[in-house]
């Protein structure tokens, strides 16, 4: 379902992404882990265009974001068709990156209303089950400065979903929460993953990356050193590195 091949990534002269490859199928949860400055921050952006990409292919739901030519140079697609693969994948960073401006309603809506075309009489139920959903409809006419991290962050997601989208991406979701406020996101992604939502997670929660994982990757220094089940990378992880990282966070 999603194909990337080869990526590679650089500024300027230096490498951050040395040819990373990631293959997973629809309603699968995939989660990267790794030290700071790997490149999982990265890998993510370029898969929904956030970043450019040099060398590689991305491939979702069979069609081309970029392909290959012969010399392994990433060509993309037309900016039109470009546009309508991103569209399918909702992002969430790790600091919200709300509307401050915009009431809690009113983040949900946007999107849907000035990207999509939607009337606000299509999108207003959508909106109210999404809210519903992530428990904050209550706090519909509040504006993000009035909510606590962790509801922002569960508003973010519901503005994500909000757009309908098959794919979604996470970064670090929780990490700029406080720990009693993590669980509650952490919860509203775990609803997702059963309801067989496609979805990417940068992480540093250990324990919720094995439960929830179809595939773990562990990436360093811009490359997937090893890739596994959960099971295969938390409980026998092979290499000496994935095993000191291990120890380290756990
Ligand atoms: P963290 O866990 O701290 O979020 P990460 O694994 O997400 O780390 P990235 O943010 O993807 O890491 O960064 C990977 C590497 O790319 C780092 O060495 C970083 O310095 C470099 N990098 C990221 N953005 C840029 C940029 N705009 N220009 C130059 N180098 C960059
Ligand atoms: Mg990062």
């Amino acid at each position: 379902f999603i194909e990337m091949k080869d990526i590679v990534k650089t500024y300027g002269s230096s490498v951050v992404l040395h040819g990373v490859s990631l293959s997973m199928e629809k309603g699968q949860v995939v989660s990267i882990i790794g030290p700071s400055g790997a490149g999982k921050s990265t890998f993510l952006r370029c898969l929904n265009h956030l970043e450019i990409i040099q060398k590689g292919s991305i491939c979702i739901n069979g069609q081309y974001l970029a392909r290959m030519d012969a010399e392994g140079n990433s060509v993309y697609a037309p900016e039109k068709e470009m546009r309508k693969i991103c569209l399918n994948m909702g992002m969430v960073f790790q600091s919200f990156n709300l509307f401050p401006h915009m009431t809690v309603l009113e983040n949900i809506m946007a999107a849907p209303v000035y990207v999509k075309g939607m009337t606000r009489e299509e999108i207003l139920p959508v909106a109210q089950r999404l809210l519903e959903k992530v428990g904050l409809w209550n706090k519909r006419d509040f504006y993000p400065g009035n909510l606590s991290g962790g509801q922002k962050q569960r508003v973010a997601i519901a503005r994500a979903l909000a757009m309908n989208p098959e794919i979604m991406l996470f970064d670090e979701p929780t990490s700029a929460l406080d720990p009693e406020l993590t669980g509650e996101v952490l919860k509203t992604i775990k609803q997702l993953a059963d309801e067989d939502m496609t979805m990417i997670i940068v992480t540093h929660e250990m324990a919720f990356a094995r439960s929830v994982s179809d595939k773990v990757l562990f990436m360093v220094d811009g490359r997937i050193d090893e890739e596994g089940t959960s099971e295969q990378i938390f409980d026998h992880p092979k290499n000496e590195r994935t095993k000191t990282f291990l120890q380290h966070i756990l």
